[in-house]
């Protein structure tokens, strides 16, 4: 038999606790190699003084134990409280969300009875760095960030896991039809790994059309990679497709320690009267023990629980009388994991039985990527000013005025994305937020950041607000940077 594993576990808040309990009394009947030690996070903390929610001593033990299997918790209202599962993802780096969203017709009700579909999201960049700003009157910034090491490691993560799965496809979803340079990287990177994968399918689609498709026929796809806030968004999707978001379990994976848990929230409206369906959290259980390499004891807990849905043992949330097929008996909490650790060595009849592999060898590799073997050349710079004048011809004059017979010369100016100068669109609504875009005469000269600084102390003397400014490089002679709608 193999070693104990430590794992710590937090029981959460409003329902975590009955689910929790109902979880551990499965894998403990199922021989799962574990054990426990508790930690605080959740509501309490929170309330006693710790705006994240996790006590600061659980650290130790996260970082000790490498693995947490973690009920939901209550997020308290009002200002200063952070996201309890963003601290814990960004401080232990678990880079990958992984959310297998599967339907289990006829046995729950569900629109499409042939799902079966992972998400795979990265967890740690993109708008969720939380990085914004306020520096003019009418416009707010948020900053997106999109990393290749970051990509790398999720893209080579999301076909490892098709691979050790026994996945056909995978499909990248991002929106660089607009976003040419954050998404346009995602899916490069997407095209570069997937070349290493031969034998598994992939494509991509851009987010609108994909989730879109997704929600008509799920069927088409199997894994889908996709950057956070995308992957934020359909992974939602895919999971209320199946049926009952009460039914799915996540994966938070880094190179160091992993999160597992169900995706619902802690459903105060029902807490403590055995009546929650723990079946995500034990879906979050068993992609633990899949992880910790307890494949078999994976696999029993797994069949057991197919064949208790078969056999129509059903929490309310998943309870129905309809149709060719209806419930046999509504339990609770506590019942339903009777009725599990009852069929523990069982296997589904009508549902596909479950069998999983070892997971992927160490994915190091890509944590370490680093490439700055580009010849990297400053060429320019925008720098953004807050002006309340309407016309951009009367901005594009007073800064000509300013800044004369340099290498630097204002090239455009932009608003909202949009040139509106030179050779705008006429009466274009404007903000209080312009771009004004400098570049050497042939646009292409190296230049030195002292150019960059005597352009902005001449902005200064003339009391314009310069309220941030962007480099513009090439990298091996490519434009690292968009230009403007109307360019
Ligand atoms: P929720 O998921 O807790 O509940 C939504 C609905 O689904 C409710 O009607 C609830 O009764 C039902 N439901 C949820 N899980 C169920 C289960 N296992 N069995 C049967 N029915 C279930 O979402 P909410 O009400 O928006 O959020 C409640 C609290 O949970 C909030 O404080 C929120 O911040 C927190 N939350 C935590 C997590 C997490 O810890 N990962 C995730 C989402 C929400």
């Amino acid at each position: 038999m193999s070693e104990t594993q430590k794992i710590s576990v937090a029981r959460g808040d409003g329902i975590g606790p009955e689910i929790m309990d109902a979880v551990l009394s499965i894998l403990d009947a199922a021989g799962a190699n574990l054990e426990v030690e508790p930690i605080q996070a959740g509501k309490e903390v929170y309330k006693q003084g710790h705006p994240s929610g996790i006590a600061p001593e659980a650290w130790e033990f996260l970082r000790k134990n490498k693995v947490l299997l973690k009920a939901p918790i209550t997020t308290p209202q009002g200002g200063g409280y952070k996201s309890l599962n963003v601290t814990i993802r960004k401080s232990l780096n678990l880079y990958a969300n992984v959310r297998p969203c599967i339907a289990y017709h006829p046995f729950v009700e569900t629109l499409h009875p042939d799902m079966d579909v992972v998400i795979i999201r990265e967890n740690e960049e993109d708008l969720y760095g939380g990085i914004e700003h306020r520096q003019t009157h009418e416009v707010m910034q948020a900053l997106k960030l999109i990393t290749i090491p970051g990509t790398r490691r999720v893209i080579r993560y999301a076909f490892e896991f098709a691979r050790q799965n026994n996945r056909k496809k995978v499909t990248c979803f991002t929106k660089d039809n607009i976003m040419k340079i954050t998404d346009g990287l995602f899916h490069k990177i997407f095209n570069e790994i997937a070349e290493d994968y031969p034998e598994i399918e992939s494509n991509h689609l851009i987010i609108d059309i994909g989730t879109a498709r997704l929600a008509r026929s799920p069927e088409m796809f199997d894994v889908i990679v996709a950057p956070n806030l995308y992957g934020d968004i359909i992974s939602d999707v895919a999971a209320e497709l199946t049926g009952s978001v009460g039914l799915c379990g996540t994966a938070n994976i880094g190179d160091n320690a992993a999160m597992f848990e169900a995706i619902h929230g802690s459903a105060p409206d029902i807490a403590g009267q055995n009546i929650a369906n723990p079946s995500g959290l034990l879906h979050g259980g068993i992609l633990m023990l899949v992880h910790l390499g307890q494949i078999d004891t994976a696999e029993k807990v797994h069949n057991a629980w197919l064949k208790t849905i078969e056999d129509g043992i059903h929490t309310a949330d998943i309870y129905f009388q309809s149709g060719t097929y209806s419930s046999k008996k509504q339990v609770g909490t506590d019942e339903f994991a009777e009725a599990v650790i009852l069929r523990l060595g069982s296997a589904p009849e009508t549902l596909e039985p479950v069998s999983y592999n070892a997971p992927p060898a160490s994915l190091l590799i890509e944590r370490q990527y680093r490439d700055r073997t580009k010849k990297k050349e400053l060429i320019g710079v925008d720098v953004f000013i807050d002006w309340h004048g309407v016309q951009p011809e009367d901005l594009a004059s007073k800064l000509q005025e300013i800044h004369q017979n340099d290498t630097l010369e204002l090239k455009s100016v932009s608003n909202r994305g949009m040139k509106v100068w030179p050779e705008g669109i006429p009466g274009i609504f404007c903000s209080d937020h312009w771009r004004c875009r400098y570049l050497p005469k042939d646009g292409r000269t190296e230049i030195g950041h002292n150019k960059i600084l005597s352009l902005l102390d001449e902005l200064q003397t003339a009391s314009m607000d310069f309220i941030k400014t962007e480099n513009l490089y090439l990298f091996d002679g490519e434009p690292g940077f968009a230009g403007d709608q109307g360019e």
